[in-house]
């Protein structure tokens, strides 16, 4: 029980682990509910609420529950208090310039008084029972306010350059010469006011900036958490309708899709569901026609698996013209003999063993029976004309670093423990068949699946673990300049359940084992060359632990990054590599139907060249887990979740891709991480998984008939890991018009955002980040300007105005500015290649997560929240927080996760009760609190209940990255850092606060109206004129 399943541990009881996980019933007795009295603390139960002693004042009193529950569980200290006697306490997170969190702990430079924050705060009714309710009109207007905003009216002054803020780096702030609360200069005196607006007539948000008093009310600009929660409490009782909705519900949050034959938007999202029908329709709007696919996305438990059909040898019907499948919107006509297809209008002949009659509309009379020709997405079993070879069970090969440092930090023994509880965690002796066998559904890997172990450090050790052993046995290869793999591949391979306990036996000595070795040095490309051959008449996945820069053997690596690198040109050669030997290995892998996920520790922050690394991983379809500051006791609970996460996950090998689409359109780019041969070839991947997503970006070859519909079917052929190849059919459709209002009521946010961001992360290697900036930037300020232009001409000009699809759309480009990839200031190579790679190939969930953190305040849970509601049986959630230190109060607790990431900010004054109740008995203190705590404990108070069901609830939405916890208490953790890096709403030493931001993009709007508006600013760009950010602009984008 060493991973999420504790946080499960109440609500396993009634033997369900499915989505929505984790309920604790307020109603139920405090009597232990953990399904094995051996794995759980006796402890788990819920208790029902308690009152709480306040921090300070007057002891607590039991809330009467027929009276109804204060909002605030726990009185904040602050609020008991005299303003002047107020201890100094809030310390500004945000460094002078650069400092990671790995440099240790935080150390308070300047307090500052409390009183300004409470000023600042003064519409958050710090300390009482409610907060004001915020305005849910989606209409709002920015009064331009007194000061120097005048610069923000409409055309700026003199020759102010409209991208200078983004493009300094650090931008110039008066603040920054001495440290501030973040709350303080939130919203400087250039900002005007926010007043509410009379509703505009084009179904837009509008911002005002010709006003001329007040004070901003941030409450007032679109809210990301706000639309996020509306559309998670209307998808919690309704289904999203794939043919009668044609807007999907944001990707972060949970939801069920019905799959009408338009393929769920968890498999694929359109940026436009209403495309133009003409190439200068688009780009009159300037916004991407793009699609984003995640083939082999998870359902939710409530949807449909995807069908599998056998049309036998000859495999499904396709188009004989243009090769598209089957699928639901291919009409067919002539009685049934005939069926046209909807991407090139061919009639083909239907094969008589398929044919069926029309009825009097047009449609088979098999319809209904025919899941190809009524749902969006199928699998088609394919004969042996797509086989290369044989397709097996998938191949796992365990990869372990055995050096000094891993075994030292620990990494070793974790990645062990982790690999031990991915493939036998959830069985028990109990479980097991009378022959000793594993029931299927227990198995971690599909039966007929092997494992194989290699460790290595500068040689590498093969084991067998073959059934007969009565230990494994252990060969060394310490040829490195030609390794080879020492061992029959009988031998080398098993069934992990057949050997569960020699594999058992392995991994538990590996550590004592290598204790005594200590090599310092690994070889790594050597041992993945090795690896690779030991799959080279199957193909299958490479899962690598890693612990230090590999500095010995061919392909060895040496640290390339320095600081003195950093924000000029060549800086984009530390995001990539070009060494041979690495890319060599990373194609003949994908060649092979070989992927590899890397899991990376850099004990100390060390430079541990991930771009080139990494590229292995990039180029087959993997993905790099980076443990920036590996602390093991901290760390091993993220490791162990993670690793079992690949291991479990639909993962498919010897993948090939292709999209088609519409006559009149064609595909322009593919952003992710494939390998590519060509720019027209399909995409390949050595194996691929439930959390790859890929972004398709078309351009126009001709016209699309507004009469008709535009449609896209992606085709993934692939190995299942159960050993079955298969097409996997995703079919998209959208509507056409000549433009216009119905365009922008179809424009799909998410997907907007995340196609944007992949753009920008496939750029990271030509162009330098500044020139990255500033092209999210003036895309920003293109979109909004056009739509300006084409929709909103009636609005008074001060106004920014927001279509209302893409009202959070410029808090989404700030949080790409602030994002560790793009933005300015230092930032370690590692960190920024790991964040890029992870926008290219994550989904649109992981995308919006990164860009715009999860924050619950636990401080003041009202009492139903976390847990179900009594009428619907869903989880009652609280609204999230903006990501803004304004909505953080003196005295709270908070939840915050960017989906990579989850942090428990604790404020310096939060009250002991409140310690306790979360953490356990004798925790009143932040001192008192372990700082590597990774999971909560399981306790029986209402506060620790409700925070690991809405942990939980999280949990289960997300990509590839568990969340455990880590603690970030104010003014002792390192993680504050983090914490004030995840505030993205406001300004910090690199980027500015979320109104600087639109009152900025609004100028650049302005200044476009009025033709003013300069294209190409940089010094590349006058060097290379219209190459390089028009085209930057135009061609993905
Ligand atoms: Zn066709």
């Amino acid at each position: 029980m060493s991973d999420f399943t504790t946080y499960h541990a109440l609500a396993e009881e009634n033997g369900k682990k499915t989505v929505p996980p984790t309920i604790n019933v307020p109603e139920q007795p405090a009597t232990p509910l953990t399904h094995s009295a051996a794995e759980a603390p006796k402890t788990a139960g819920y208790a029902p609420p308690q009152a709480y002693p306040l921090s300070v004042g007057s002891p607590g009193v039991a809330p009467p529950r027929s009276a109804g529950f204060p909002s605030n569980a726990y009185n904040l200290q602050h609020a008991n208090m005299p303003q002047g006697q107020l201890p100094a306490g809030i310390l500004s997170p945000y460094p002078h310039g650069f400092m990671s969190p790995q440099q240790g702990q935080f150390t308070p430079t300047s307090p500052s008084p409390i009183g300004s924050l409470d000023a600042q705060m003064n519409n958050l009714n710090v300390g009482g029972t409610t907060r004001k309710k915020k305005d849910r009109h989606a209409y709002h207007t920015l009064d331009q306010g007194t000061g120097s905003s005048q610069a923000f009216n409409g055309i700026p002054q003199g020759s102010t350059n409209p991208s200078e803020f983004l493009n300094a780096s650090p931008m110039p702030s008066p603040f920054l010469s001495q440290p501030v609360t973040p709350a303080m200069n939130q919203f400087p005196a250039a900002a005007g006011t926010f007043v509410s607006a009379t509703k505009g007539r084009t179904g837009a948000a509008t911002v005002d900036t010709s006003g001329t008093s007040g004070r901003v009310d941030p409450d007032q600009i679109p809210s990301i958490p706000r639309a996020r929660d509306q559309a998670a409490l209307h998808y919690q009782t309704h289904d999203y309708k794939t043919m009668e909705q044609h807007l999907p519900p944001p990707s972060s949050i949970p939801y069920n899709a019905i799959d009408q034959g338009n393929s769920s938007p968890k498999y694929a999202r359109l940026t436009l569901n209403n495309i133009p029908h003409t190439s200068e329709a688009l780009n009159s709007t300037a916004l991407p026609l793009g699609l984003v696919i995640q083939p082999l996305a998870a359902l939710s438990s409530g949807e449909q698996p995807v069908p599998v059909l056998d049309f036998g040898e000859r495999g499904p019907p396709r188009c004989s013209r243009c090769r598209t499948y089957v699928n639901p919107f291919m009409s067919f006509r002539s009685g049934g003999n005939k069926f046209v297809c909807n991407m090139c209008t061919f009639p083909n002949d239907v094969p008589s063993d398929y044919f069926a009659p029309t009825d009097h509309a047009g449609n088979r009379i098999d319809r209904d029976q025919r899941p190809e020709l009524n749902q969006g997405t199928v699998e088609f079993l394919v004969p042996k004309e797509f086989w290369t070879r044989e397709p097996v069970p998938m191949r796992h090969v365990f990869v372990i670093d055995v050096t000094q440092e891993a075994v030292n930090r620990g990494f070793l023994e974790a990645f062990c423990d982790g690999i031990l509880n991915a493939l036998y965690g959830e069985i028990t002796q109990e479980d097991a068949n009378e022959d000793g066998s594993v029931p299927e559904h227990l198995r971690a890997i599909p039966p007929g699946s092997k494992v194989a172990f290699i460790t290595y450090d500068k040689e590498a050790h093969f084991y067998s673990c073959s059934p007969g052993l009565l230990q494994p046995q252990m060969l060394v290869m310490s040829e490195m300049e030609d390794p080879f793999v020492p061992i029959g591949s009988d031998s080398l391979f098993c069934d992990p359940y057949e050997s569960r306990a020699l594999i058992t036996s392995l991994l538990n000595q590996l550590p004592k084992i290598f204790s005594a070795v200590r090599n310092p040095e690994p070889a790594l490309l050597p041992v993945l060359d090795a690896a690779m051959s030991s799959l080279v008449d199957t193909g299958g996945k490479i899962i690598c632990s890693l612990s230090a820069l590999p500095t010995w053997g061919p392909g060895r690596l040496f640290r390339r990054d320095d600081s003195k690198l950093h924000g000029i040109d060549t800086e984009k050669k530390l995001f990539q590599t070009e060494h041979s030997g690495w890319k060599r290995t990373a194609d003949k892998m994908v060649e092979l139907g070989v992927g590899v996920d890397f899991f990376i520790a850099s004990p100390g922050g060390v430079y541990m060249d991930l771009a080139t690394i990494g590229h292995i991983s990039a180029t087959t379809g993997g993905e790099v887990f980076h443990f920036p500051n590996w602390h093991g006791p901290r760390d091993n609970l993220k490791l162990s979740a993670e690793v079992k996460h690949i291991v479990t996950r639909e993962t498919g090998y010897q993948a090939v891709m292709k999209v088609r689409c519409s006559n009149g359109l064609q595909i322009s780019t593919y952003q992710g991480n494939f390998k590519q041969q060509s720019s027209v070839s399909d995409l390949e991947f050595g194996t691929i998984d439930a959390d790859k997503t890929i972004g398709v970006m078309f351009s126009y070859d001709g016209k699309l008939d507004p009469r008709l519909d535009a449609h896209f079917q992606c085709a993934l052929l692939y190995t299942t890991a159960s050993g079955e190849r298969r097409v996997r059919c995703i079919n998209t459709v959208a509507s056409v018009s000549e433009g216009g209002a119905e365009l922008m009521r179809h424009v799909d946010q998410d997907a907007v955002v995340c196609v944007i961001a992949k753009e920008a992360a496939m750029r990271m290697t030509e162009r330098n980040l500044k020139e990255i900036r500033h092209s999210i930037t003036e895309k920003t300020i293109d979109i909004l300007a056009s739509y300006r232009k084409g929709y909103s001409s009636d609005h008074p000009p001060g106004q920014l105005v927001l279509p209302e699809n893409l009202k959070e759309f410029s808090m989404f480009t700030l949080g790409m500015l602030k994002c560790r990839a793009f933005k300015a200031g230092a930032e370690p190579s590692d960190r920024r290649t790991q964040v890029m790679r992870t926008i290219r190939s994550g989904s649109a969930l992981t995308t919006s997560l990164l860009l715009y953190p999860r924050i619950f305040s636990l401080h003041d849970l009202p009492p139903t929240s976390g847990f179900p509601d009594p009428n619907t049986e869903q989880l009652v959630i609280p609204a999230h927080l903006r990501a803004s230190f304004s909505r953080i109060q003196e005295g709270g607790a908070y939840l915050v996760s960017d989906g990579q990431t989850t942090l428990i900010w604790l404020h310096s004054h939060v009250s002991p009760a409140l310690l306790e109740d979360l953490f356990g008995p004798g925790f009143t203190t932040l001192q008192s609190l372990q700082a590597d705590l990774n999971e909560l404990p399981i306790l029986q108070t209402h506060l620790n209940a409700q925070a690991r069901n809405l942990l939980a609830y999280w949990n289960s939405h997300l990509g590839s990255r568990k969340q455990t916890i880590q603690l970030a208490r104010q003014g002792l953790d390192g993680a504050e850092y983090e914490f004030a890096r995840l505030l993205v709403e406001d300004r910090n030493a690199e980027a500015q606060s979320y109104v600087d931001w639109l009152v900025h993009v609004h100028r650049g709007v302005q200044m476009d109206l009025a033709g003013q508006r300069k294209r190409g600013q940089t010094a590349q760009d006058k060097e290379d004129g219209e190459q390089t950010l028009a085209n930057l602009r135009s061609m993905g984008w």
